[in-house]
């Protein structure tokens, strides 16, 4: 699995987790998460490092809307801890990146 789609996993997985506890929903997410999700692929998609992303709370491109990096940093926040027991092998990963130094974007000149 490459880092993208593993991320987009991570991603999918909080989203479940804070959407069930939060909107009450038992399968699938509600309009708001999905489309708060649909929104964190795009921005993956769209990753300037590709395979090299570093954990997006350190990394120094800020590719989120004000708006939408409130509300996953919020998810990120409650969800995380959670993971470890629901996903332990997605959160080992992610941990991993955790520890990765940002790489800086190279500048044009
Ligand atoms: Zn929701």
């Amino acid at each position: 699995m490459g880092r993208i789609e593993r991320e987009k996993k991570t991603i999918d997985a909080m989203v479940k987790i804070y959407c069930h506890d939060h909107h009450h929903t038992s399968a699938g997410l509600c309009a708001d998460c999905l489309a708060l999700q649909d929104y964190a692929h795009r921005r993956l998609d769209a990753c300037p490092f590709h395979e090299k992303k570093p954990a997006c709370n350190k990394c120094l491109v800020h590719c989120y809307s004000a708006k939408q990096r409130e509300r996953i940093t919020q998810i990120m926040r409650y969800a995380g801890p959670r993971m470890t027991l629901r996903y332990p092998l997605l959160s080992l990963f992610h941990l991993m990146d955790l520890f990765k130094k940002a790489p800086r974007l190279k500048k044009r000149k």
